[in-house]
C-alpha cells in the first residue's frame, strides 16, 4: 500500500464532522469529494464549490481512481451498514472513520470484511450543532485525533490517516480502542449524561431558576443542548465504560452528599428559643 504525501479524500456522509473533513480538507489544499445522501446537503456542498456524489458506488469508484482515502463520518448506528457497501464494492483504498466509540467499530469493520484496510479514529473535536452548515474548516486544529492502533492496523494505513490528521491541523494520539473506549467514557460521554441532568434539574426549578441560570449554568449544561440521539448512540455503545464511570461519579456525589450534611450550619431551628422557634416557623 503505496502512501503519497497528500492522498485524495473521500469523505462519506457531509454533516458536521464530515463537512468539516471537506472544508478543512480543501482549504489545505487536497483534493477532496464525497458521497451525500440528502438532496439540501448534495446543493449546499455542490453550490459551495465541492465535487459530491448522490451515489455511494459513484463516490467508491471515483476513490479508486483516485486512490484516496475514505473517511467514513455518518453517524454511529448507521457506519456498519456503509462499512458492509464498501465491502460489497471491493477496492483497496484505506478507510478510516471518525465514530465517538473504537472497538464496535472495529468488530464491524472486521465482521464486513475491511480487515486490513480499516484504521479507526475519532477527531476530539464537535460542537452541540450537526449537519453541514456546523461544518467548519478550523473545527480540527490544536485538537487531538485518535488514530487506532489495533492489530490489524499496517503500518502504512495508521500513517496515511495520521497524514490526514496532521494535514487539517490535529495532533495525532495512537490508542487502542479498547482503551479509548475507557477514556472517552469519562471525559466525553459521561459528561454528556451528567450536563442532561444538570439541565433537567434545572428546568424542575421552574421560572425564576431559569431566569437566574447565568455562566455556571450555561458551562455545565453546554453539551446537553447537542442531539439527544448523538449521545445516546456513544453511550449505547460503550455501556461496560460509561457504566464504571458513572458509578465512580455516583460515589464521589454522594460523598459529596454526606460531606455537606456532616459540615453544613445547624440550622437556627436547633438553638432557638420555643417563641422564636414558632415565630421561625411562621416565616
Ligand atoms: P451529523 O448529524 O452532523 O452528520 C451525519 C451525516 O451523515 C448527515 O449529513 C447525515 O445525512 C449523514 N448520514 C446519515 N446516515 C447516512 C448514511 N447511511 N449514508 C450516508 N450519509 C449518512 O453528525 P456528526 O456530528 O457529524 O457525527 C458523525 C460522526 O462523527 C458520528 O459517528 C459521531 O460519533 C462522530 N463525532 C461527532 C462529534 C460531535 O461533536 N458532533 C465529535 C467527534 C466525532
Amino acid at each position: 500500500m503505496a502512501i503519497r504525501d497528500s492522498s485524495p479524500v473521500c469523505v462519506i456522509g457531509l454533516g458536521q464532522i464530515g463537512g468539516s473533513v471537506v472544508k478543512a480538507a480543501a482549504e489545505a489544499g487536497r483534493e477532496v469529494f464525497g458521497y451525500v445522501r440528502s438532496a439540501r446537503t448534495f446543493d449546499a456542498a455542490r453550490a459551495a464549490g465541492f465535487t459530491v456524489f448522490g451515489e455511494l458506488e459513484s463516490a467508491l469508484k471515483h476513490a479508486e481512481l483516485r486512490r484516496a482515502v475514505i473517511v467514513v463520518a455518518v453517524p454511529l448506528p448507521a457506519t456498519g451498514g456503509v462499512f458492509a457497501r464498501i465491502a460489497a464494492f471491493g477496492g483497496s483504498c484505506v478507510v478510516t472513520d471518525v465514530g465517538s466509540v473504537k472497538a464496535p467499530i472495529l468488530a464491524a469493520a472486521e465482521e464486513h470484511g475491511l480487515g486490513g484496510r480499516f484504521v479507526g479514529g475519532h477527531p476530539m473535536a464537535g460542537s452541540a450543532n450537526s449537519g453541514w452548515a456546523a461544518a467548519d474548516a478550523a473545527l480540527f486544529h490544536g485538537a487531538a485525533w485518535v488514530v487506532s492502533v489495533d492489530e490489524a492496523v499496517t503500518a502504512a494505513g495508521f500513517a496515511e490517516v495520521a497524514r490526514l490528521a496532521l494535514g487539517l491541523g490535529a495532533v495525532v494520539v495512537p490508542a487502542l480502542a479498547a482503551e479509548h473506549d475507557r477514556a472517552v467514557a469519562r471525559i466525553s460521554h459521561l459528561p454528556h449524561l451528567l450536563a442532561a441532568v444538570l439541565a433537567n434539574t434545572g428546568a424542575a426549578g421552574g421560572e425564576l431558576a431559569l431566569g437566574l441560570a447565568a455562566g455556571s449554568f450555561r458551562d455545565g449544561t453546554r453539551v446537553a443542548g447537542s442531539d439527544p440521539a448523538l449521545a445516546e448512540a456513544m453511550c449505547a455503545n460503550n455501556t461496560a465504560a460509561v457504566i464504571e464511570a458513572l458509578d465512580e461519579a455516583l460515589d464521589a456525589l454522594n460523598a459529596a452528599r454526606t460531606k455537606l450534611g456532616l459540615t453544613g450550619l445547624p440550622g437556627p431551628v436547633v438553638r432557638s428559643g420555643r417563641e422564636s422557634r414558632a415565630a421561625y416557623d411562621r416565616i
